[in-house]
C-alpha cells in the first residue's frame, strides 16, 4: 500500500494551524522562523522556498536571510547571535549543506539550542539520545509520525536503516531503538562500509533507505510484506520533462512495491512530512520548550 505523505501532512498541518492560532493569541504575535541560506545551491533553494511557503500557509512568519557563498564566518556567527537575542524569533534554521569553506558544526553550535528547530546542536542531539528529545530533526520526526498515523507498531520489529547521517539515520536509530510508546525496535544501522547489505535487509520488517544512491534497494533485497520508507532524493535525467530531470528515491520502486506491505513514494512520501514536522518544531519552540 502506498503511504501518501502529502495526505498525512495535510491533516497534521491542519492541526498545527489551529494550534498556531492559539499560540499567536498567547504571544500577541505570529511565531517566527528565520532560515539562513548561504549561496544558491539549487536543491537548497527549492527546499527553502517550500519551507517559507508552508510557514505562510500555516501562520508562521517565515523569514529568509541570504548570504553570499563567500561570506565570512564571523558575519554568520554575528547574524546567528542577533537571531538568538531577538525575542520575536522562535526558530533558527541553517540550511544545509553550507559551502565547504565554512565550518558547519561551528555554525550549528552558535544557534541557541532552545531555538534549534532542526535539532542539530550537540545539546539537542544529547537530549534525543538520552530518550528525552527536545527537538527531533524533522525527517526522522516525520518518519515516526508516519508510523503513528498508519498504525504500525514498532515494538519488537526488526529495522534496517541504511545511512548514518546526523540528520536522518542516527536520530532515527535512536528513536526507533529507544524505550517509548511506539519504539522498542531492534535496529541495525548500515552504511557504505556495510558488507552484503541484503543479508541485513532480507531479515528486516522495516527498511529505511537514506543514502542518496538511486535504486540501492531492489526487489530481491526485501522480504515479502516489509515496510519500506524511502528518504532518498536523487535527480535523474528525463528529457520528457521541462526541467530535464525527475526525482527518484533510493528504492527501486516498481519492483519493491510488488513485495512491500507499505511503501513511501518519491516524491510525495517523506519529503512533505519533513517540512510539516519542521512546522511542528517551530510551534513547540514558540510554546517555549525547556
Ligand atoms: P548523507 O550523504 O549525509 O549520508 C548518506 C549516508 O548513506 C551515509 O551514511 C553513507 O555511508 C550512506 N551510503 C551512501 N551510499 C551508500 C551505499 N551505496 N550503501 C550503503 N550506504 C550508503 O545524506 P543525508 O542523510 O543527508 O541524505 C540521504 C538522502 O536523503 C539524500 O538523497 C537526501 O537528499 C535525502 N534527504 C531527504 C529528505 C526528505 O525530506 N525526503 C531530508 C533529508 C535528506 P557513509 O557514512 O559510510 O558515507
Amino acid at each position: 500500500m502506498l503511504i501518501d505523505g502529502k495526505e498525512i501532512s495535510k491533516k497534521i498541518l491542519k492541526e498545527i494551524s489551529s494550534d498556531l492560532r492559539q499560540i499567536s493569541k498567547n504571544l500577541g504575535r505570529q511565531p517566527a522562523l528565520s532560515i539562513i541560506l548561504i549561496g544558491n545551491n539549487p536543491a537548497s533553494e527549492t527546499y527553502v522556498k517550500a519551507k517559507i511557503k508552508t510557514c505562510n500557509e500555516v501562520g508562521i512568519k517565515g523569514e529568509l536571510i541570504r548570504f553570499d557563498v563567500n561570506v565570512d564566518s564571523k558575519i554568520l556567527m554575528k547574524e546567528i547571535d542577533k537571531l538568538n537575542n531577538n525575542s520575536e524569533v522562535d526558530g533558527i534554521l541553517l540550511q544545509l549543506p553550507v559551502p565547504k569553506n565554512l565550518d558547519e558544526r561551528e555554525l550549528i553550535e552558535q544557534i541557541n539550542p532552545l531555538k534549534d528547530v532542526d535539532g542539530l546542536t550537540a545539546e539537542n542531539i544529547g537530549f534525543l539520545n538520552s530518550g528525552a528529545p527536545r527537538f527531533i530533526p524533522a525527517t526522522p520526526y516525520g518518519i515516526m509520525e508516519i508510523f503513528n498515523r498508519i498504525g504500525v507498531t514498532l515494538s519488537g520489529k526488526k529495522v534496517v536503516i541504511i545511512g548514518r547521517s546526523n540528520i536522518v539515520g542516527r536520530p532515527l536509530f535512536s528513536l526507533m531503538s529507544g524505550r517509548g510508546e511506539n519504539s522498542n525496535s531492534t535496529v541495525t544501522l548500515c552504511h557504505s562500509y556495510t558488507e552484503n547489505l541484503s543479508e541485513f535487509t532480507l531479515q528486516a520488517d522495516i527498511i529505511i533507505a537514506a543514502t542518496g544512491s538511486a535504486n540501492i534497494v531492489d526487489g530481491s533485497m526485501i522480504k515479502e510484506g516489509a515496510i519500506i520508507i524511502d528518504v532518498g532524493i536523487n535527480r535523474v535525467d528525463d528529457k520528457s520533462r521541462k526541467s530535464g530531470y525527475r526525482l527518484i528515491g533510493d528504492v527501486d520502486f516498481k519492483n519493491v512495491n510488488k513485495k512491500a506491505s507499505y511503501i513511501t513514494p518519491v516524491p510525495g512520501g517523506v519529503g512533505p512530512m519533513t517540512i510539516t514536522m519542521l512546522m511542528k518544531n517551530v510551534c513547540n519552540a514558540a510554546k517555549g520548550v525547556k
